[in-house]
């Protein structure tokens, strides 16, 4: 059954839309941190579909706020007011700490990052823009144009000047064997100095932790030392939290809290984990910027009444529950399992990341040589084991990616971890 539904999917889908698994895996459902696959073999969930299913599936609270929506109105567009859209707005608002917050609700983490791109080269008058090294914002023609992962830059066409800025991987490049301080201190000077050669750019985007990118990030503080230059020459910082976001990090809220000592970001973009699996993505950013576009703009599906008590829903279940306090907790304790268990494989180069958000990057024994087969593998043997888990990562995808919807509990943490220990010892 799997297998036709398979070949039917190969003859009739493109073939850069890439599938996980030798043998692909169709999902029928789930409950809480675990789902079935069509043959009824249950798996516990570590990647929650790209970090997308957040707080658990089939949340009793989503379900119902989503068929009592469904029964009323589904849509009705941005030309009419839409009550639970203006409820999430200010929910949103309130908690990004942004001043005088406005939101605008898109589809997508792409279009948010589009629409942020869109604000940021208009209220700035400029189309040059800083991204990171090993970066992914999304899929449109503007998104790939601040894409600085080969893996996913399918064309380097671009509406915008993109100057890529090193500091989001702490491991590896030019500054590697620098100490924390020091590592700042050399991006802060490169930044610097790029400024010099290079007509003023409108902003600097990145991802707080890098998702797509292996789960890599800066020592804390790179984004607040970075802001001080940017802000006095004008230049916003937006923080794309599309996966960093609504507490996965377990300390903070929001991934740029890391960073924190100069306050929010000017634009915050958000996707995945809102909606817990329905379309939301979103800009938060200032009156003063939100405002600086002078035609009309619309999503035709960004905020409709179904999403948003989704998202409603999800959030107050979120935030009732602390499941930002339940990231911290359960995803340290699962990290230290994680440092225990791999640490007598050669094949482990680094377990990374923070709260419910965990890395693991392999290399070919004895050498710093990305082993992405290795990585493939130990999909495969977890799979085996009854373990979802995901990959990424800059350098030829060797990175495991572990990002459980927040609601883990100690139990599964525990049970996560050790098939994990028996995946990552059967490919020794
Ligand atoms: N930003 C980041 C950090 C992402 O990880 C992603 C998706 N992987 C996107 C943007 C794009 O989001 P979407 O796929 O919803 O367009």
């Amino acid at each position: 059954m799997t297998k036709d539904l398979y070949a039917r999917h190969r003859s009739v889908l493109p073939d850069w839309l890439a599938l996980y698994y030798d043998d692909p895996l169709e999902i029928t459902h789930g409950e809480g941190r675990h789902v079935w696959d069509a043959e009824g073999r249950r798996y516990l969930d570590f990647f929650g579909g790209i970090l997308t299913t957040m707080t658990a599936h089939a949340l009793p609270e989503v379900t119902k706020a989503i068929t009592e929506q469904a029964g009323r109105i589904l849509h009705s567009s941005t030309l009419y007011l839409n009550r639970p859209m203006v409820a999430l707005a200010e929910r949103i608002a309130q908690l990004s700490g942004i001043p005088d917050a406005r939101v605008f609700f898109t589809t997508s983490g792409t279009e948010a990052n589009d629409t942020a791109l869109l604000l940021a080269t208009t209220y700035r008058r400029a189309n040059t823009v800083l991204a990171m090294r090993n970066s992914y914002h999304g899929r449109s023609f503007g998104a790939v144009g601040i894409t600085g992962n080969r893996s996913w830059s399918p064309t380097s066409l671009s509406p915008l000047q993109t100057l890529y800025v090193h500091g989001g991987v702490r491991t590896r490049g030019p500054y590697a064997s620098f100490s924390d301080s020091e590592f700042i201190a050399a991006c802060v000077a490169d930044l610097k100095d790029l400024l010099g050669h290079t007509r003023p750019p409108a902003a600097l985007i990145a991802e707080p932790i890098q998702g797509v990118g292996g789960f890599t990030s800066p020592p804390d503080g790179l984004y607040a030392a970075f802001r001080e230059v940017l802000a006095e020459r004008g230049i916003l910082w937006i923080a794309d939290e599309v996966q960093t976001g609504w507490g996965r990090t377990g300390e903070h809220f929001w991934g740029w809290q890391a960073h924190a000592r100069s306050g929010p970001p000017d634009i915050v973009t958000f996707a995945k984990g809102i909606g817990n699996g329905s379309s939301i993505g979103g800009v938060i950013a200032r009156a003063e910027i939100m405002n600086c576009i002078d035609s009309n703009s619309i999503s035709t599906f960004g905020g409709t009444q179904i999403t948003m008590a989704a998202g409603l829903a999800n959030l107050a279940y979120l935030l009732d529950h602390d499941l930002q306090g339940n990231a911290r907790r359960v995803g340290g304790l699962l990290m230290e399992r994680l440092r225990a268990v791999t640490a007598q494989i050669p094949a482990v180069r680094e377990v990374r990341g923070r709260g419910l958000m965990l890395g693991i990057e392999l290399t070919r024994p004895g050498t710093d040589r990305a082993d992405p087969e290795a990585a493939s593998a130990v999909l495969e043997a977890a799979r085996d084991g009854g373990l979802l888990i995901g990959k990424g990562g800059g350098h030829d995808t060797s990175a495991l990616r572990i990002a459980p919807p927040l609601s883990l509990t100690v139990a599964e943490a525990e049970e996560g971890a050790q098939i994990l220990e028996h995946a990552l010892r059967r490919i020794q």
